[in-house]
């Protein structure tokens, strides 16, 4: 028997964590398992049946070490802290952690508003979504806010308005700041938002008939006309929208497709029968089975705290699919179903998420081949030593040498990889010195790199010969060697702007080493990839920069009210979130955020009404 076969012969039958380990020790897999022996030895069994990339992982194992736990529940977290602790090279990681957004309707407030949110809060709000773009929830919201006349002001502007803001004039919300609507008569109206946005088109209407007659028998003609528009509104809307499930309930469909060992995942998000779209994820290298990708799949995109539906339809059965069942019920708070449909509707909803997920490989296949191409060309083109696979780029933002900020945005195999995007704020520069701030923030980057061994492929930086001298200098002192360098310089020298040649305002790219700049024609797929990366590294200051500027304002601002001291600062910044939101809030209100007192709140009141005279 070999040591492998001895070891699972001891292995535990009770709930915990498997690791898989090569023969340096480095972790190559962490499971977690209701039966820790029958799950290990799975993945032995019939093993000439699996797929070479299953096997290649199966034949580096050299060790198995187990941790066992009470329950399952707690084995789940402990695999979790694994793999976060480990980053093992078999586990797939959901590089995802943008959440949608979805529509948060805030039902337990006396007049609920509906906002864009993109976490779910375990609240008493109503969530709907997730979206698959904000465009999308956007379009949707407006909609909303054009059929039922909702407020749409913040809470605490609501709550110290002493009369109705321009939407009460323009007939697009009722006044329920000032009492013009009483709780109930509102309330009635958020019940029909709510009818509408989980697809409940028939309880709507009905309701809004019945509404329109008694408006007309009480001979008030103009309310029951306005709910007559507001009918035939609803009934458009309705006719445009694609109804895929009679079932009316909230389903993500999960569409699988495997092409080697690229798996693609395309959950569709179905709500309240209507196909609201959907969003695929790749996993490339993937040498697990399809029940184990889905699985983990499932575990880490609900465990973002996103939305979690009635229904989860999967194409294939997964292990202790009861356990993810409870555990997907106990995050929701009501019971969830995890089905593998065989015939009928929710068997087409599937083959049409899977169709998807085809669809996306394809799609994500042609832009990779189109990527390989620009970066061949790059390399090409600028003489460079290898294919740039990364690229690290360089911004510098400031404001007459204020609020300086350094950004670095990171590019692989041609996309952006916001997880390693950095921003570093100036330490040891004053005044607008831009040289070094860029010398300041590449020592910072690339004396971390050198430790972590973490070197890119090509530099980019915005600017011209000079940012590249500086570049150059970093190097040499930390002498680092095999990494590219360019920078990208915007337009032509003052001598080339004045002459009517071709060379005005062509873009160059400058090489150590090379003494002309590199230019390229404006239709050059090479010049837009640079500027496209160029452009990302600016936006990306830009926000920061303007971030750090707002809240220097606000605390500057606030440092000036006398006897207001930091930790109170921080919680009227914490709960006000701008000068205008304290300006406009009440006594009573202010009053009302931690660590302030009756008194104190006066004193804030006095300090920006006392400015106003
Ligand atoms: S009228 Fe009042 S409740 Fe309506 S949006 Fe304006 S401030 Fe808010």
């Amino acid at each position: 028997m070999n040591p492998i076969a001895q070891k699972i012969e001891h292995l535990p039958t009770s709930p915990g964590v498997y690791i898989f380990k090569d023969k340096n020790g480095t972790v190559l897999y962490v499971g977690k398992a209701g039966n820790i022996k029958h799950r290990v030895s799975s993945y032995f069994q019939r093993a000439g049946e699996k797929d070479t990339k299953t096997v290649a992982m199966l034949e580096k194992i050299e060790d198995i070490e187990t941790i066992v736990t009470d329950t399952e529940k707690e084995a789940l977290i402990l695999e979790d802290n694994l793999i976060k602790e480990h980053h093992p090279r078999y586990n797939i990681k959901l590089r995802d952690d943008k959440r949608y957004p979805c529509l948060r309707l805030s039902v337990e407030e006396d007049f609920p508003t509906l906002s864009i949110v993109r976490r779910i809060k375990k609240d008493h709000s109503l969530y709907f979504g997730p979206y698959p773009s904000a465009t999308s929830l956007k379009e949707t919201l407006r909609l909303i806010r054009r059929l039922f006349f909702i407020r749409t002001c913040k809470d605490t502007k609501f709550s110290n308005r002493v009369r109705p803001c321009i939407n009460y004039e323009m007939g697009r919300c009722y006044g329920p700041c000032c009492g013009k609507i009483d709780s109930d008569q509102y309330r009635q109206m958020i019940h029909q938002v709510k009818l509408f946005l989980e697809g409940k088109d028939k309880d709507l209407l009905e309701e809004l008939k019945r509404r329109m007659e008694e408006e007309s028998e009480k001979l008030h003609f103009e309310a029951a006309a306005r709910i007559r528009d507001q009918i035939r509104h609803i009934e458009h809307v309705i006719e445009k929208q694609k109804i895929v499930s009679r079932s009316f309930l909230d389903q993500d469909v999960i569409g699988l497709h495997r092409h080697d060992h690229t798996v693609i995942i395309h959950p569709l998000f179905v709500r309240g029968g209507r196909l609201l779209g959907g969003k695929g994820f790749r996993f490339a290298g993937a040498a697990l089975p399809d029940e184990e990708v889905l699985s983990s799949f499932i575990r880490q995109y609900y465990h973002q705290g996103r939305f979690i539906p009635d229904q989860i339809l999967i194409p294939k059965p997964i292990h202790e699919q009861n356990f993810s069942e409870q555990w997907l019920t106990g995050l929701k708070g009501k019971k969830v179903s995890l089905i593998v449909p065989q015939k009928g509707e929710k068997r087409r909803l599937l083959r049409l998420a899977c169709e998807n997920a085809e669809r996306y490989y394809i799609s994500k296949t042609e832009l990779q081949e189109d990527r390989k191409k620009i970066l061949g060309a790059l390399k090409e083109k600028l003489r460079l030593t290898k294919i740039p696979e990364r690229i690290e780029a360089f911004d510098i933002s400031n404001l007459q040498g204020g609020y300086a900020v350094g950004s670095m945005v990171v590019f692989e195999d041609g996309e952006p990889n916001k997880d390693r995007y950095r921003h570093f704020k100036i330490k040891t520069i004053e005044g607008a010195d831009d040289y070094g701030m860029m010398y300041e923030v590449l020592l910072r980057r690339y004396q971390r790199a050198i430790k972590e061994n973490d070197l890119p492929d090509l530099i980019l930086l915005d600017g011209g010969k000079g940012q590249l001298n500086v570049a150059q200098e970093v190097f040499k002192e930390l002498e680092i060697k095999g990494v590219d360098l360019i920078s990208l310089a915007k337009g032509g020298t003052a001598k080339e702007e004045l002459s009517s040649s071709k060379e005005k305002s062509q873009e160059k790219v400058f090489r150590p080493q090379i003494k002309e700049p590199i230019r390229f024609s404006k239709s050059s797929p090479v010049l837009h990839f640079l500027d496209r990366i160029r452009d990302e590294a600016h936006r990306f200051a830009l926000t920061y920069h303007k971030k750090m500027r707002k809240k220097g304002t606000i605390w500057s601002i606030l440092q000036e009210i006398p006897g207001i001291g930091m930790s109170r600062q921080k919680e009227l910044l914490k709960y006000f979130g701008s000068v205008d939101e304290i300006k406009e809030a009440s006594i009573e209100v202010l009053a009302s955020v931690p660590k302030m007192t009756s008194q104190s709140a006066q004193t804030v009141y006095d300090f920006f009404h006392s400015r106003e005279l």
